[in-house]
């Protein structure tokens, strides 16, 4: 397992990496506030952000859509506490293409840098994760992976992780581009449009470009399977199954939004045979744990009358 819960920046998780870039751009536009932003207040990526700019001395400020904005738990708790300037906009409306009421989130993000720069203040807006920085932030974690596994003399077939975006685009171009001849398999946590792989393709192309290597991704170097279940933030049985399985098997968490979903596909492939006894995996963990909490009732309730082994 490759612990990028373990990144060193709040409770972890694999924006950290991808962060390490953002706050660079925002250092070099002389920027003194980070503001970004998420579909849901539980959102990492929003306190991975808020931390990240702490850290390097810049105000933090989320703009997030209010579901399970319940502020005594999870993230939204963990953004109190780093003192984050926390927007809280109005909720999607279901059908209207997951769009909040009336302005998009970008926007919304558009109009509190606004609001900071007509005081005075320089933001740095990260409208979103998908992004060529982020993706260069996992090449990154694709050459530090590959040197571990050679002193450890290791080497693995495939590389599982929860991601549609940019972690596993950055993974797949480094690999890639180093000729490990490693497949890495993309876990889906929610539902993506058509168009994804080649939006994938795409910004692994931009990345490659802001890192100057000759390598290009194609469909078949990011390939996918899905365990949305009933969809983004819903969690799963097959998810629950997983993070139960590994407390009690390693003592490690996977959390019920992300990567507990990314390691109920690495489980299915063991059992359904796509993964062969002979084969050797890592499973990137993306992190998540901070989630927990907000999620308790439901986790207790799924997990409380089974059978520990
Ligand atoms: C954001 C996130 C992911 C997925 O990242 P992509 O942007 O899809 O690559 C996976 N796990 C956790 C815990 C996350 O917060």
């Amino acid at each position: 397992m490759k612990r990028e819960d373990l990144s060193g920046l709040a409770l972890g998780g694999n924006k950290t990496r991808e962060l390490e870039y953002f706050i660079g751009a925002a250092l070099a536009e002389g920027a003194d506030v980070f503001v970004a932003g998420g579909g849901v207040a539980q959102s990492n990526h929003a306190v991975q952000c808020s931390a990240a700019a702490r850290r390097a001395g810049l105000k933090p400020v989320v703009v997030l859509r209010p579901s399970r904005s319940d502020s005594t738990r999870g993230n939204h708790l963990l953004n109190i506490v780093i003192g984050t300037d926390i927007r809280l906009i109005e909720p999607a409306v279901p059908g209207d293409g997951n769009q909040p009421r009336g302005e998009g989130l970008a926007k919304q993000m558009d109009r509190v840098a606004d609001e900071y720069r007509a005081r005075g203040n320089h933001p740095y807006t990260l409208h979103s994760s998908f992004h060529r920085l982020g993706a260069v932030g996992f090449v990154d974690c694709s050459v530090e992976l590959t040197r571990q596994l050679r002193e450890a003399g290791v080497e693995p077939q495939r590389i599982y992780l929860t991601s549609s975006g940019a972690t596993q685009v950055g993974l797949a171009l480094g690999n890639k581009a180093l000729g490990t001849g490693i497949r890495v398999i993309g876990v889906r946590c929610g539902s993506v449009g058509a168009d994804q792989p080649s939006r994938m393709v795409e910004l692994g192309s931009r990345a490659a470009e802001a890192i100057n290597i000759d390598t290009r991704l194609a469909p078949d170097d990011i390939p996918s399977v899905d365990f949305s279940g009933e969809g983004y933030g819903s969690p799963s049985p097959e998810g629950y199954e997983a993070m139960a399985l590994l407390a009690e098997t390693e003592g490690l968490f996977v959390d019920p939004v992300y990567s507990s979903k990314g390691l109920a596909g690495l489980i299915h492939h063991v059992r359904t045979g796509q993964l062969g006894r002979g084969e050797t995996v890592v499973f990137v963990h993306t992190g998540g744990v901070g989630v927990m909490s907000a999620y308790g009732d439901e986790i207790v309730a799924n997990l409380v009358h089974r059978q520990p082994r």
